[in-house]
C-alpha cells in the first residue's frame, strides 16, 4: 500500500529519527509500503520522515536512474551497484572517503524542485539491512549522493540545507515559499 507523502513545511521532515533496535513484522510492512510510495512516486529513495515517520529507516532504489553512474565495492571487491537493489537502510552511519563534488539533486518531498549539491563522491556505509543484519559497503557516483541525502532525511536534514549557493536563486526561494505555506494550510 502506497502511504501519502510528507512535503516541506511538515514538522516530521525535521524531526531526527529514533534508532530501530530490531526488525519487526510492523516493521517489514511498513518497509514494503515504502518501497510502494518510492515506485508509485517515481523517487530512487525514500527516509521514513517522508512519510510521516521519525525512525533511522530508508529505501534506496536506483536502477531507473540509468543515465547516473554509481560505484560498488563490497570487500574491497568492485561489485555491480543494480545487484544490491533495491536497499533497505537501517541506522546507516556515513565515512566520507574522498573529495565533495557539486551533481543536480531533488527530493519526493519538493515537487518540482531542484538544485545542485556539493557531497563526497564516494562514501563507506555501515547500517542494517531489511533482515536485521549489519552491512558495509563502499559506494561511489550517484548512490552515494543518494545515500547521503537519504541518511540527512533521517536526521531531520534536508538538500535545501545543503544546496549550493548558486542554486538557491530568488525563484527558489519563492518556491519554497510557496510550498511551505501550502503543506501547512492542509495540515491545519
Ligand atoms: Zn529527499
Amino acid at each position: 500500500m502506497a502511504l501519502p507523502l510528507t512535503f516541506y513545511g511538515n514538522p516530521v521532515l525535521r524531526k531526527k529519527g529514533a534508532a530501530v533496535e530490531s526488525m519487526t513484522p510492523e516493521l517489514e510492512e511498513f518497509i514494503g509500503n515504502m518501497f510502494e510510495t518510492m515506485e508509485e512516486y517515481r523517487g530512487i529513495g525514500l527516509a521514513a520522515q517522508q512519510v510521516g515517520r521519525a525512525i533511522q529507516l530508508t529505501v534506496i532504489d536506483i536502477r531507473s536512474a540509468e543515465n547516473r553512474p554509481s560505484t560498488l565495492e563490497i570487500n574491497g571487491e568492485t561489485a555491480d551497484p543494480n545487484s544490491m537493489m533495491p536497499l533497505v537502510l537501517i541506522n546507516p552511519e556515513i565515512t566520507p572517503l574522498n573529495d565533495p563534488v557539486s551533481g543536480p539533486e531533488g527530493c519526493l518531498s519538493f515537487p518540482e524542485i531542484y538544485g545542485d549539491v556539493t557531497r563526497p563522491e564516494k562514501v563507506r556505509v555501515n547500517a542494517m539491512d531489511g533482515r536485521g543484519e549489519s552491512i558495509e559497503f563502499v559506494c561511489g557516483g550517484l548512490l552515494a549522493r543518494c545515500v547521503q541525502h537519504e541518511t540527512d532525511h533521517l536526521h531531520g536534514i534536508l538538500f535545501i540545507d545543503r544546496m549550493d549557493r548558486a542554486s538557491k536563486t530568488d525563484e527558489l526561494r519563492e518556491d519554497l515559499e510557496f510550498l511551505q505555506k501550502e503543506t501547512k494550510a492542509v495540515l491545519e
